[in-house]
């Protein structure tokens, strides 16, 4: 069964998905800071997220400040997943090719 915490990160990022929020890396590709546009609550205002020392993402949304969840971090999170996939399938890829050439 679901936790509270579970179910309310789950409904967060179904939110995330559904309004499709954006993460935009404020320094480049391994950056620990983030900015989200807030599209419903204040049109035009952005949102702050950041990763502390041990990668937990916060951020500066009243939701997330009355519940540690909120769709911006969940958004972050995937962002974050993808990322490191796209890194991985890369590096990957790199791999058979060198595998590949080994052959010929
Ligand atoms: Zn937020």
């Amino acid at each position: 069964m679901a936790t509270p915490r579970e179910a309310l990160e789950t409904r967060a990022r179904q939110r995330a998905i559904d309004q499709d929020v954006s993460i935009f890396p404020l320094a480049g590709r391994n950056s620990r800071e983030f900015l989200s546009q807030s599209v419903y609550s204040e049109p035009g205002a952005y949102w702050q997220l950041w990763l502390d020392d041990t990668s937990q993402p916060h951020c500066n949304c009243p939701g997330f400040t009355k519940r540690q969840s909120c769709k911006h971090v969940e958004a972050l999170k995937m962002h974050l997943y993808e990322a490191h996939n796209r890194e991985e399938s890369k590096s990957k890829r790199a791999a058979s090719i060198a595998s590949l050439m080994e052959l010929f």
